[in-house]
């Protein structure tokens, strides 16, 4: 099975594996959004909901262009949602297809297992950026003994929901409140 690494190394330029598109999810944070699951995660969390999305070849390949192009022609939506999967072993596409995004008027959420503080220390270039092009980040592995369905776009407690540009002001994580 090929790791993180290669996968992402063969990967043609301005490309993502995906796993599959949703294009009005409303489960995905506010609004209506385009929902991007990335092919290929290497966090294993027991009781994950998308097993199919874990090895990193299968999916579909997908052009940047193709997956903006499936933003912009809905005038409804609201923002896209980064999924998987896991969008930090695909950071670079993402991180261009997030900048796109935001230049058309949209907004980023985007889930990933590690945690905010993790990424943060992650010198890869293309990691920062797409943290930088992200506006709210749900982190943190999917924890089965934390499970709670009533919590709004996450699975379970240990997961937040940063708000990342006020997190680089603050120089630490700030949490969205919506559950309070
Ligand atoms: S990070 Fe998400 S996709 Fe990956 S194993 Fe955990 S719950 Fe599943």
């Amino acid at each position: 099975m090929q790791d993180a690494e290669t996968a992402r190394e063969q990967l043609p330029a301005h490309t993502l594996r995906v796993a599959g598109v949703v294009d009005d999810s409303i489960v995905d944070g506010p609004g209506l959004r385009f929902s991007v699951f990335v092919q290929g995660c290497p966090h294993h969390c027991p009781g994950c909901h998308n097993p199919q999305t874990h090895p990193f070849e299968g999916g579909t390949l997908m052009t940047v262009e193709e997956l903006l192009g499936r933003f912009t022609g809905n005038p409804l939506l609201r923002g896209v949602t980064f999924s998987g999967g896991e969008p930090f072993c695909q950071p670079g596409p993402l991180a261009e297809l997030g900048r796109l995004v935001h230049e058309a008027g949209g907004d980023v959420y985007c889930y990933t297992g590690y945690t905010y503080e993790q990424l943060l220390q992650n010198p890869d270039p293309d990691v920062q950026a797409l943290l930088g092009e992200t506006d709210v980040l749900v982190d943190g592995p999917f924890l089965l003994e934390q499970r709670d369905l009533t919590l709004t776009f996450r699975g379970s407690a240990n997961q937040r929901l940063i708000d990342v540009k006020e997190s680089q002001r603050q120089g630490r994580a700030v949490e969205l409140r919506l559950d309070d």
